[in-house]
Order: C-alpha cells, then sequence, then structure tokens
C-alpha cells in the first residue's frame, strides 16, 4: 500500500545541500520533508574539509560552538613543496571570519550534527532509505514525488520539489533540466596512507614535474589526493597505478636530487620493502651521474678549495660517506688531479 503524505517542500537528497535547505527552511518554518536513499550518512572520503566561509555560515546559524565541539582538526596554515622548496600554499589566519582556519571532519558527522539541528524544529522530517523513483506530475506541474522505501511506496505532494539527489540526479533528469557541464580538467584518486610517528606534522601540498599530491593530516592517517588528467585513471591503471617499479624510479630521483649518493638510497629502498631486483633495475636506468653528484654536494659544503691535509680529505671523506657516496666513488674523486674545474 502507498503511503501518502503532503508538505510545503519535499527534499530529494540528503547530501550537504539537501540538509542544509532542510535545516534553514525548517527553521524558517516551512513544513519540510527530506528523503535520502541510504540507511546513513556514511561515505568514506567525502567533503571533509569544511572551509572557513561554511564556518561563517554556522555562525550566522548561531551553531558554530556546538559545531566546534564536535571532533575536528584545524589547519590554518597550509604548506606545500614545489619540487624540493617549501611554501606556504594558503594561510587562513587574515580571513575576516569567526574561524581562521579550515576544518577537518568527515562528511557524515557534519550531516549527523545539521540533522541534529534541524530536528529541533517540528517542521523538519528525515526519512532515511526513501529513494526517489519518480516525480508526480499534474498539468506539466511537478505536484510531488514517489518514493520506494523498505515499508513500500511513499507519495509525496509538495508545493516545491526540490532535487538536492547529487551529480546523478533523477529528479533533474525526470524534470527535463539540462545539465550545465563547467568541464573540469582533472580528476582526484583518493587514498590513504599510514601515518607514522616521524611523519611531518602538517598537511602538505606536493608539487613536482607536473603532478600534485595533498596530503591531508587526519590524525592516525594520511588522506591523500592525486590529481591526474580527467579521464586519466585507465591509462594510469595501463601504465601500472601502483608499480613498485614506478615507484622505485621517482624515490632515486628524488633523493638524489637531494644529494644522497647510491648506498645510502639502495639501503633506505631496502627499508621501506623494495625487492631487490627492482632496486637494481632502478640503480642501473636511473642515469644519474653519481660522480658529478657527489663533486656537487662536496663543493656545496666545503667550497670550491680541495683538501689541503690528509685529516681534511678524511673528514670529507667521511661525510660524503655518509651521505651514501661509495668508497670507490669517493677515492676516484680524490685521487683526480682537480676538482673537475669545480
Ligand atoms: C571524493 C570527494 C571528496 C570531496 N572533498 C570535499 C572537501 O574536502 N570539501 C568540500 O567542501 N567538498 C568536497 N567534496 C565535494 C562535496 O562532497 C560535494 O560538493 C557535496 O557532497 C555535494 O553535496 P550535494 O548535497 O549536492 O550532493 P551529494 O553529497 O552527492 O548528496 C546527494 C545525496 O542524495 C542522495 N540521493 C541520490 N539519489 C537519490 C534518490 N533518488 N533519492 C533519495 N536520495 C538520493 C545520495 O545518497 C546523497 O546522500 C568532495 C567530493 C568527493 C566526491
Amino acid at each position: 500500500m502507498t503511503e501518502r503524505l503532503t508538505t510545503r517542500c519535499c527534499i530529494a537528497g540528503g547530501g550537504p545541500a539537501g540538509m542544509m535547505l532542510g535545516f534553514l527552511l525548517a527553521r524558517a518554518g516551512v513544513d519540510v520533508v527530506v528523503l535520502e536513499k541510504h540507511a546513513d550518512f556514511f561515505r568514506d572520503f567525502r567533503g571533509d574539509t569544511i572551509h572557513p566561509s561554511t564556518l561563517e555560515i554556522m555562525y550566522e546559524l548561531g551553531v558554530l560552538d556546538d559545531f566546534l565541539k564536535r571532533p575536528h582538526q584545524e589547519l590554518s596554515v597550509l604548506k606545500g613543496k614545489i619540487g624540493d622548496d617549501d611554501v606556504t600554499l594558503a594561510d587562513f589566519s587574515h580571513l575576516p571570519t569567526h574561524c581562521k582556519f579550515i576544518a577537518f571532519m568527515p562528511q557524515w558527522d557534519f550531516l549527523d550534527f545539521l540533522v541534529e539541528k534541524a530536528k529541533r524544529y517540528p517542521g523538519f522530517h528525515l526519512k532515511m532509505q526513501a529513494e526517489v523513483t519518480d516525480l508526480l506530475i499534474e498539468n506539466d506541474v511537478v505536484v510531488g514525488v514517489k518514493a520506494k522505501t523498505p515499508q513500500g511506496e511513499l507519495a509525496i505532494r509538495a508545493d516545491l520539489v526540490v532535487g538536492a539527489d547529487g551529480r546523478h540526479s533523477i529528479v533533474r533528469d525526470l524534470a527535463g533540466l539540462e545539465r550545465e557541464d563547467y568541464g573540469a580538467p582533472m580528476d582526484v584518486l583518493w587514498l590513504r596512507l599510514s601515518k607514522r610517528p616521524s611523519d611531518a606534522a602538517q598537511a602538505l601540498g606536493r608539487i613536482q614535474a607536473g603532478r600534485l599530491l595533498v596530503m591531508l593530516d587526519r590524525g592516525d592517517y594520511w588522506q591523500c589526493a592525486y590529481v591526474i588528467p580527467k579521464g586519466g585513471f585507465e591509462d594510469l591503471q595501463r601504465r601500472g597505478l601502483q608499480s613498485d617499479r614506478r615507484y622505485t624510479e621517482a624515490y632515486i630521483q628524488s633523493r638524489a636530487g637531494r644529494g644522497f649518493g647510491p648506498r645510502r638510497i639502495i639501503n633506505e629502498l631496502r627499508q621501506r620493502g623494495v625487492a631487490e631486483d627492482l632496486i637494481d633495475a632502478g640503480m642501473e636506468t636511473c642515469e644519474v651521474d653519481w660522480q658529478g653528484l657527489l663533486a656537487t654536494v662536496r663543493h656545496k659544503k666545503y667550497g670550491v678549495a680541495r683538501p689541503g691535509s690528509y685529516p681534511a680529505i678524511m673528514k670529507q671523506s667521511a661525510f660524503l660517506k655518509y651521505r651514501g657516496f661509495t668508497n670507490d666513488q669517493i677515492r676516484k674523486y680524490f685521487r683526480q688531479d682537480s676538482d673537475d674545474g669545480q
């Protein structure tokens, strides 16, 4: 049997848009029914950054203090690395808002909070596991929706129907509304990395050679976003997205770029569990001029002049050894009559 309801506004979809609208309407004294097809709000990696502008709205609605009592992390400065340079990507501390930070909170907590606040108003009704399947149309006018629930069909008549049912909105399609495509040029791969005590303490954006990785500190893990060209996922899969080989190559290049020698890099890769054959192949194909790198590293640390005494050579050799250069490379360097012109 079909259950029938009547309301002023029926909102299809209990995401941030639908739930916030439901809250605002109920707060304004409007009777509203929000239909959400899922049984809960659990969505992994969704909308976890809550921006100062959103927090300001929470302030204006008088719920900010309560909101900030919910477990969250705050970030006022977003640091990043472009190549090997540390840069400040964003500093929220000067914003003319009450919260001069981004808050990190899972979207399901955010939605739970909105529901809690909205339920204080008698006109707010939320139906979970209610999936809108059709529109009620009379004389070319949308007068309500049909939904399926575990208890059977539901028909809701409403003065206003709002489609807040996300990017694959059925309400939009059924109403024949045209979609405007803004043509986002990128896709984002989300992944979770375990966090170690020795890791940097802050969120980080890392930009290098056309690649962008954002790491968000979620307490006991890193939530990572890796930006790829729009539609580029299949290509990445073809090229071996999670390839240890690619990781090894990138690691060698990155560490060599920071002035570390092959012995140290090999040890580090072993500590990270990379297989010996991959390490060998990576070292063979990496095209790093180790001898040239050694000269540059020594030059940077001790200047152009060659060491004038045996103890000075021993001291510099110890340093180069610590940086990961081999005994052969170090001996070869100091045996040369000149310092390769450096
Ligand atoms: C991986 C990822 C990370 C993101 N990170 C951030 C971030 O850090 N910060 C940020 O501000 N934004 C972020 N966003 C964007 C943010 O999640 C969206 O902008 C926001 O969720 C859009 O809200 P919405 O309510 O319009 O749609 P949605 O969140 O998609 O909500 C639509 C709701 O409608 C329900 N629904 C769908 N069809 C029906 C139906 N037929 N009947 C009933 N219910 C239905 C769905 O179950 C869903 O709950 C992220 C998005 C993704 C995908």
